[in-house]
């Protein structure tokens, strides 16, 4: 997809510079964060408005941190290991919450079968160039259908309630009594007596 195209949908562009590509998993997520952001009819968070529970750490997410600006720095993106394409976006004005999933119907591999054959290729190294080219073809042709489906027929939308994380993280640090090194003093642990990080205690396991 050139410039122009992308330009047709609103930040797409911002999104591909971020994740480095335009691929289906970045589209799906991008798509996922409008719905969210107009559900919860907010705007971009400046100051941890938003919350965002992923469930899944692919493509998808990085979509999700542009758009929402919820970032794993800020402390505003969870992550979920469910392996879905899912997210629950909150605000923490309303303490609302939407969890927005992608039908099952809409991203099986059994409807791309060439595709996903082409997909492990490119990923282990034995693709030729003319299936490399093919694949990326396909890539572009399937995020460009996934641009272009409606809302409803792409994703399932929930309202939740969730319990936020506490706003601030910032905590005081001390020095870990076996490396010496600045550790944030709730994250250490106790062992005989010692206040000691947890890369020194699974090193010592
Ligand atoms: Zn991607
Ligand atoms: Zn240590």
């Amino acid at each position: 997809m050139d410039r122009e195209e992308l330009r047709k949908y609103d930040r797409l562009e911002e999104c591909v510079a971020f994740h480095g590509h335009i691929c289906p998993g970045l589209v799906i997520g991008y798509r996922a964060s409008k719905l969210g952001m107009e559900k919860l009819n907010e705007v971009r968070a400046e100051d941890e408005e938003l919350v965002a529970i992923v469930e899944n750490d692919a493509c998808f997410v990085d979509a999700v941190q542009v758009l929402t600006g919820c970032t794993f720095g800020k402390g505003n993106l969870i992550y979920k290991d469910y392996g879905k394409m899912a997210m629950t976006l909150a605000s923490r004005r309303t303490g609302k919450g939407f969890r927005i999933i992608l039908k099952e119907r809409s991203f099986r591999s059994s409807d791309h079968k060439e595709h996903f054959e082409l997909i492990h290729k490119v990923i282990n190294d034995q693709a030729t160039d003319e299936e490399k080219r093919r694949f990326w073809k396909l890539h572009e042709e399937r995020s460009r259908r996934l641009l272009e489906t409606k809302t409803e027929e792409l994703f399932d939308v929930k309202e939740s309630d969730i319990e936020l994380p506490p706003k601030a993280r910032i905590f005081p640090s001390e020095p870990c009594a076996v490396c010496g090194e600045a550790t944030m003093k709730t994250k250490m642990v106790e062992v005989e007596g010692r206040l000691i990080c947890k890369a020194c205690l699974e090193a010592s396991k």
